[in-house]
């Protein structure tokens, strides 16, 4: 899914949480896309080559898909969030699994075609065709969802206050 909507969708879903854990989890939702593509739009910006939509395979280097192996397994993900429960001497640090989040709704998100997710990296290289979120009719249905969720929590906001 387009780094966007990974940041607008973690804010739903972690409404609930205090405000501090909520903007954490914001950033963790993102962070798989920031790392990794990050470097890569600064570059193209200070190119003055801005993409418009998203960018060739051909253009993309390889470094982008090395940090994205690393941001986008779920192996990485558990061995993170396990020295974090370790150091925090087994208290959960529930902002980092918005990191999960992104990761799994990328497995659905992506096919062969661009970034499909390397979830199991490094143990395996398998991955799973699914849907292309550029796809018009799934960014239609996914921007009116997020829209239909913000209506929401900005209904639920005026009733409590
Ligand atoms: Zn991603």
């Amino acid at each position: 899914m387009d780094t966007l909507a990974h940041g607008l969708w973690t804010n739903v879903i972690y409404q609930r949480q205090r405000s501090i854990d909520r903007w954490w989890a914001i950033f963790f939702g993102v962070a798989p896309d920031l790392f990794s593509f990050g470097p890569f739009f600064v570059t193209r910006l200070i190119d003055n080559a801005w993409p418009a939509g998203r960018p060739s395979l051909a253009s993309i280097p390889v470094y982008v898909s090395i940090i994205y192996s690393y941001t986008h397994s779920i192996v990485i993900w558990l061995i993170v969030f396990g020295l974090v429960v370790l150091w925090r001497r087994g208290r959960v640090w529930w902002p980092l699994s918005a990191w999960l989040v992104h990761i799994l709704v990328d497995i659905g998100t992506h096919t062969y075609e661009f970034f499909p997710t390397p979830f199991l990296f490094p143990l395996s290289s398998w991955k799973i065709n699914a849907i292309n979120w550029a796809d018009p009719t799934f960014m239609i249905v996914n921007y009116s969802l997020l829209l239909l969720a913000y209506l929401e929590i900005y209904r639920r906001r005026r009733i409590s206050s």
